[in-house]
C-alpha cells in the first residue's frame, strides 16, 4: 500500500524519541514536510538529521505539551514556516510513578494527567482550528491498551488513556463534518526508552511473555498504523481506537 503525503506538513509531539521518532521518520519518507515537537532537543536533532540524510524535509520545535502557549506556539511555527498544519499525532507521554492507588504520589498523578491528558487537549485545542484553516486533515492520538484495560500500579497513566479515547470520540464527532478525521491508536508495550530507561531485563522479558506473539513491538510497528489513519485510504475511519498489541488485549 502505498501511501503518500506530499505537499502536507505534520507536526508530531515527542517525536524526539520511541514511537514519535519512527512516526516522523515514516512520514518523511512518505513525502511530508515533519515538524518534530518535544522538550528533547538532543533527541529532535538527531532525528531531523536522520530524515535530512534520508532526503525528507523535518523542522523543529520545542514544545511542552502541558503547557498552552507553548502548544500554540508550535502549531504557529507549523503555519509560519510550512504555510499549513494538515496532520497532527499527539503522542508525547510518560510513565509516571508505579504505586496503588491508594499510596500513589499526589503530584505524580498530576504530571501524568497534565502530559499524558491535557496534552492531547492542547493539541487538539490549537490544532484543530489551524487544520480547518489548511481545509481539512486528520489527527492521530497515541493511547496504549492502558486506554482500555487496567494495569495495576499505573491509575493515573490508565486514567488518562482512557481519557484519551474518550476525548478522541468526543472531537471526532465535533469534526466529523468539518473535514478532520480523529482517531486514536492502543500499543501494547513497545521497545522504546520510555520502557528500557525504566525496567530491567527481566521485566522486559516478562512483559514480553504477556502478549500473544510472545515479544513485545518495535515503534515503527505502531508508525505504520499510524501513517494509514493519517492517510485518505481511512476516509471512513474516525472517532475510533485501533490497538496494535500482539494479541495482549484477546487474551
Ligand atoms: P519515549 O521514548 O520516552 O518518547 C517520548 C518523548 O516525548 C520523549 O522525547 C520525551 O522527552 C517527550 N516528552 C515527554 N514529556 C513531554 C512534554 N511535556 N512535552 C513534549 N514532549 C515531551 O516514549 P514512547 O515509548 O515513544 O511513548 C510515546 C507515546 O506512546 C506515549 O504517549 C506513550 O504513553 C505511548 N505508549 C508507549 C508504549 C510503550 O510501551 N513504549 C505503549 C503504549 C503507548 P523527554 O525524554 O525529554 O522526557
Amino acid at each position: 500500500m502505498d501511501i503518500r503525503f506530499d505537499g502536507r506538513t505534520a507536526l508530531v509531539t515527542g517525536a524526539g524519541s520511541g514511537i514519535g521518532a519512527a512516526i516522523a521518520r515514516q512520514l518523511a519518507a512518505s513525502g511530508a514536510t515533519v515538524v518534530l515537537g518535544d522538550l528533547d532537543e538532543a533527541g529532535m536533532a538527531a532525528v531531523a538529521g536522520d530524515i535530512a540524510r534520508a532526503g525528507g524535509r523535518a523542522l523543529s520545535v520545542r514544545l511542552d505539551v502541558a503547557e498552552p502557549a507553548s502548544v500554540e506556539a508550535a502549531v504557529a511555527f507549523c503555519e509560519a514556516q510550512t504555510g499549513a498544519l494538515h496532520l497532527l499525532v499527539n503522542n508525547a507521554g510518560i510513565g509516571g510513578p508505579q504505586a496503588p492507588t491508594g499510596e500513589y504520589p499526589v503530584d505524580g498523578w498530576e504530571k501524568v494527567i497534565a502530559v499524558n491528558l491535557t496534552g492531547v487537549f492542547l493539541g487538539l485545542r490549537y490544532g484543530l482550528p489551524a487544520i480547518e484553516r489548511a481545509g481539512g486533515g486528520a489527527v492521530v492520538n497515541v493511547s496504549s491498551i492502558l486506554g482500555s484495560v487496567a494495569f495495576a500500579g499505573a491509575p493515573a497513566y490508565v486514567a488518562a488513556k482512557h481519557g484519551v479515547n474518550g476525548l478522541t470520540k468526543c472531537a471526532a464527532a465535533e469534526y466529523a463534518t468539518r473535514g478532520v478525521r480523529i482517531n486514536a491508536v492502543g500499543p501494547a508495550f513497545i521497545r522504546t526508552p520510555l520502557l528500557e530507561k525504566n525496567l530491567s531485563a527481566e521485566v522486559m522479558a516478562a512483559l514480553a511473555g504477556m502478549h500473544p506473539v510472545k515479544r513485545i513491538g518495535e515503534a515503527d510497528e505502531v508508525a505504520t498504523l499510524v501513517l494509514y489513519l493519517l492517510s485518505d485510504r481511512a476516509s471512513f475511519v474516525t472517532g475510533s481506537y485501533h490497538l496494535v498489541d500482539g494479541g495482549y488485549t484477546a487474551l
